[in-house]
């Protein structure tokens, strides 16, 4: 990973917002930073220097992560140590991202420097680094490619394994050990398996519920694979096709063909969310649509764009995008499908290309 060119754009983006400093401490973006994966670290930027702080329990795995940064080893919280050395280094305005800093972490900041220097400090920025990693490097969608394809292989395999009568428990149970022991080092979120009515749950979690002889099965899961997550979902039916069922089946996918088919260097995230919401709408579901179009994934499994109305971002050629429409009629049932996909220079690349047609087990 190239963390040089990344600690330098970090740097730009804080001069740009006005600050002569950065501190990173949420800790996707300190990974991104400086490759650092411990459970408790700041990455202060100041001047072209950049320096980690983190605990004595990674010592060793600091040093061996984050080479080409500076490690401190803190005897006080990091952040604490951070802000000090920030000001030892001259920082008169040092930013900081809002949405990942408490009140408390904040005033734990301003308490951290002297009086002399504590008024304007910190300023609250944009999400810097958050902005910066919606668009992947070369190394990052090699990474984030491996992990959609074994999502796709673990979905593939299941279809053999699901059957009425298991529970939602063992299929999310089953799934999980067969991702660990193809290497995955965890899931990118507690997996989702929602059958039968509980398939109008846009997020049902797996319960001790019985997959039913009639119905949808909803399998909504990710892997992470150094580092990087997969997010995929599937709708698959059990026993005898019902019409009213094929037809919203056949209207969810139709609206995200079409959201796949629309991705390109330059659409919206607003008009994205529009053209699946459409297909949608004519079809008479669109109330039954209630979430967003997608997001983008990569270090974490929801980071921008956020593909929803009035979203006004642009999507850019390296951007990995999720496009997941889903019909959710309470009391009755849902189904949702989902895959990731690479915006490149002529259009969208899916990277889940598992079977999206009508699947009856
Ligand atoms: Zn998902
Ligand atoms: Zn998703």
């Amino acid at each position: 990973m190239d963390f040089l060119t990344r600690k330098k754009r970090a740097a730009a983006a804080a001069k740009a917002a006005g600050a002569d400093a950065l501190l990173v401490t949420h800790l996707p973006d300190v990974r991104y930073l400086c490759g650092f994966t411990g459970s408790n670290a700041a990455l202060a930027l100041r001047g072209g220097r950049a320096v980690l702080f983190t605990d004595g329990r990674y010592t060793a795995q600091a040093r061996a992560e984050a080479r080409g940064t500076r490690v401190v080893i803190a005897k006080r919280p990091a952040a604490t140590a951070a802000c000090e050395w920030l000001e030892t280094a001259k920082a008169r305005r040092c930013g900081f991202d809002a949405t990942q800093t408490t009140v408390a972490a904040l005033g734990s900041m301003r308490k951290a420097v002297s009086g002399k220097v504590r008024r304007g400090m910190f300023v609250a920025v944009d999400p810097l680094i958050a902005r910066l990693r919606e668009v992947k490097d070369a190394e990052e969608i090699v990474r984030i490619r491996k992990a959609a394809a074994l999502g796709c292989r673990l979905f593939d395999g299941m279809l053999s394994y699901i059957e009425p009568g298991l529970t939602e428990m063992a299929v999310a149970a089953e799934l999980e050990h067969r991702a660990r022991l193809a290497g995955a080092e965890a899931m990118s979120f507690e997996t989702i398996v929602a059958s039968g009515e509980r398939s109008a749950l846009p997020h049902g979690r797996a319960t001790r519920a019985k997959l039913p002889r009639q119905g949808f099965v909803t399998l909504d899961f990710g892997v992470v694979l150094d580092g990087y997550m997969s997010d995929m979902t599937r709708t698959v039916h059990l026993g005898k096709t019902r019409a009213d069922e094929r037809e919203v089946y056949d209207s969810v996918l139709e609206a995200q063909e079409a959201a796949v088919a629309a991705v390109a260097p330059g659409v919206t995230a607003s008009e994205m969310d529009e053209v699946a919401r459409s297909v949608l709408r004519r079809a008479g579901l669109g109330k039954y649509f209630s979430h967003s179009t997608g997001h983008g994934v990569g270090l974490e499994i929801h980071e921008g764009p956020r593909l929803a109305a009035k979203q006004k971002q642009v999507l850019e050629e390296g951007m990995v995008i999720t496009i997941e429409p889903g019909v959710y009629m309470p009391g009755k049932f849902g189904l949702r499908i989902e895959d990731m996909v690479l915006v490149t220079s002529k259009g969208g690349e899916v990277l889940t290309p598992s079977v999206k047609a009508w699947i009856e087990l």
